[in-house]
């Protein structure tokens, strides 16, 4: 029975019951009268007329880290932690365990993995001044127990142990995104991978993951590989891209590694391509590369929505010496799917500074911190003025800590309690 035919059948009982009792009918008719139609008089009556619940958001809480850059001196960190523990080459944890907390709470974490891990090669950190990286798996492992689980490849290092190289850090992540439900990005076996648009749902809402590189240290992929690495250039694959994941997704976040490093100029050219990629359907583009924090805003699209753009994220981890590359940003945001409209809209949107402390000229006890936990003994006490080989910039305080962060996170968008 339909609501409405209950609901007649029940004023239909009830008059009925009414009139018998009215008239003085026999207690018979009367209690069965009673009995009947109250209980189906309560149920229609509480159901009607608005039946109709109100669909509730779907809300996904996102956190994204810059480039995790394992020079020399961070795995030499990893190694002195694993010190007496039996089994244990490498232990990166720590490294990481300030930070533990923001990534556990995001229902999403997407991270910049700026070098491979090949296994078969030998583990390099731009030691002797070449900037070649290869990182040892353990580094996987520790980003994983923090709780990441977007992995975005696309980038300048891919190339650091040629093609092959390149082929076995592809499946080693893909072998952990196997093992661990991880998403991982950027750079693919063949081109049929790469038309392969990543999706998570999360909360019930669909999250599209794309991720593009503006150049490969000045290599390319060799003609008789078929790995694959979408370039910044090739705008119309990015165009087509980014439209079909917008047409199969609620959200679609682009991860685009560009820029030029040790500056926070954000050039004509990438806020060019930014305001391409979100009125093609780009919701949150998270930039790296440059290894500074650089400035963030709202895109607007001709239809009168808007994306947002972070266009550089920083260092997440890395051993340099200069000081604005150990000041990074933490994108931090929800995305709010509308329970009414199933409109897409981005809510509490901005980035918690970070900072990477080492504690003396030899890169000791390196470690992220979120600026919330970091003081200023902390800074007055920080091993970069010693480090070796020093950099142009070796100077660090607590001003300085925050005059980076002022110069180049704008205010409405500070997360310095967080
Ligand atoms: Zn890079």
């Amino acid at each position: 029975m339909n609501l409405k035919k209950i609901y007649s059948f029940a004023v239909t009982v009830a008059l009925l019951s009414v009139i018998f009792t009215g008239c003085g009918n026999n207690q018979t008719v009367g209690q069965a009268g009673d009995e009947i139609p109250v209980q189906e008089t309560t149920q229609a009556t509480t159901e009607e007329p608005t039946t109709e619940p109100v669909p509730e958001d779907k809300r996904v809480h996102v956190i994204a880290a810059g480039d995790n850059l394992i020079h020399y001196s961070v795995y030499k960190n990893a190694e002195a932690n694993a010190y007496g523990q039996d089994g244990v080459n490498y232990d990166f944890k720590p490294i990481y365990e300030n930070v533990k907390y923001l990534v556990e709470s995001a229902d999403v974490a997407v991270l910049n993995q700026e070098t491979i891990i090949s296994e078969s090669n030998q583990v390099r950190g731009a030691d002797g001044g070449q900037l070649i990286f290869n990182s040892p798996p353990e580094v996987a492992d520790a980003v994983i127990d923090l709780g990441f689980d977007v992995f975005t490849m696309a980038n300048n290092h891919l190339l650091d142990m040629g093609a092959y190289g390149l082929e076995e850090s592809i499946n080693f992540w893909n072998k952990k995104a196997d093992e661990n439900n991880l998403t991982v990005l950027g750079a693919y076996l063949n081109e049929e991978d790469s038309e392969n648009i990543r999706i998570r749902e999360v909360n019930g809402v669909k999250i599209a993951f794309l991720a593009y590189a503006e150049h490969i240290n000045g290599f390319s992929i060799p003609a008789d590989s078929s790995l694959r690495v979408i370039m910044n250039y090739e705008e119309d694959v990015i165009e087509r891209q980014i439209k079909k994941a917008n047409e199969m997704a609620d959200a679609v976040i682009v991860s685009a590694h560009w820029g030029v490093e040790d500056t926070h100029e954000v050039s004509d050219d990438r806020i060019e391509l930014a305001n391409k990629m979100v009125n093609w359907g780009a919701d949150v583009i998270l930039g790296c590369h440059t290894h500074t924090a650089e400035t963030m805003e709202w895109i607007p699209r001709d239809d009168g929505t808007r994306g947002f753009v972070y266009y550089s994220m920083g260092n997440f981890v890395c051993a340099q010496t200069d000081n604005f590359n150990l000041v990074g940003e933490m994108p931090d945001f929800d995305i709010v799917v509308d329970g009414v409209t199933g409109e897409t809209r981005l809510e509490d949107v901005g980035a918690i500074p970070t900072i990477v402390h080492y504690d003396d000229g030899s890169f000791s006890n390196l470690r992220v911190y979120p600026y919330s936990k970091y003081t200023p003994e902390l800074a007055g006490s920080h091993g970069l003025p010693y480090a070796y080989p020093a950099g142009s910039y070796p100077q660090f305080s607590w001003d300085i800590v925050n005059s980076i962060i002022e110069n180049n996170i704008p205010e409405e968008f500070r997360k310095m309690d967080k």
